[in-house]
Parts: C-alpha cells; structure tokens; sequence
C-alpha cells in the first residue's frame, strides 16, 4: 500500500519551536540539506528536504538573507570569519491539508535556520 496523505497533519500556521528543533535533527541527518545558490551580489539558499511537520518534500529557495556577522563590508583579518545566516522557511509542500486557506497549500509550519557560514 502507498503511503496515504491521510496520515498527513491538518493545516496550522505555527512556528512551534519543536519544528525548529525537528529541523535541526533533518539537516544532522542529512535529509535536509541547504545549498547555496546565486553569486556575486545576489545571493541566496535553497532549502530542501522533508518538511519538519508533515514530512512531505520541500524546496524553499531564498535570494535574499540576512547575515548577521560582524563581517560584512570591508571585513578585516581580524573579524571573525563566521557568518550567521538566517533563513526563515515556510512549508511549501504543494499538498492542500485538511483545513488549509483556500487555495493555499503547505500545512502551516514555519522554522527558521540559523547557520554558520565560514
Ligand atoms: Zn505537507
Ligand atoms: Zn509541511
């Protein structure tokens, strides 16, 4: 029998800090990977893996994010070469759970990534 999206959890806008959590333990494991794209001026990540909530693929792709580094323009050798970058992801799973906005698919669930880039 095919896994059946009936399993699949109703829609809730949340940002539960578990989902925070859950993501970390994807990206340790693997599943979830953050990959940068873009280059020169714009840049950005692309988020993908199984979202933390309903487990269904996702492709989250950023262009723009904030570094919260103490690098940034004209960075010395000094500076501390790590870079925060912060990416706040949305479900974007393309399914309609049960209970979602019209027309809106996705169940609801927003984390954020905080990641060192050095
Ligand atoms: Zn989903
Ligand atoms: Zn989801």
């Amino acid at each position: 029998m095919a896994m059946s999206d009936a399993a699949a959890p109703a829609y809730l806008a949340t940002t539960d800090r578990e989902l925070t959590d859950r993501a970390y333990d994807l990206l340790e494991a693997g599943q979830l990977t953050v990959s940068p794209h873009g280059s020169g001026d714009v840049y950005g990540f692309v988020v993908a893996g199984p979202c933390p909530r309903c487990a269904h693929h996702i492709v989250d792709r950023q262009v723009s994010v904030a570094l919260t580094g103490t690098g940034g323009v004209g960075r010395s050798a000094d500076a501390d070469p790590v870079e925060t970058v912060v990416l706040d992801v949305s479900c974007g799973c393309g399914s309609t759970h049960v209970d979602a906005p019209e027309g809106l698919t996705g169940c609801g669930a927003s984390f954020r990534l905080e990641l060192d880039i050095v």
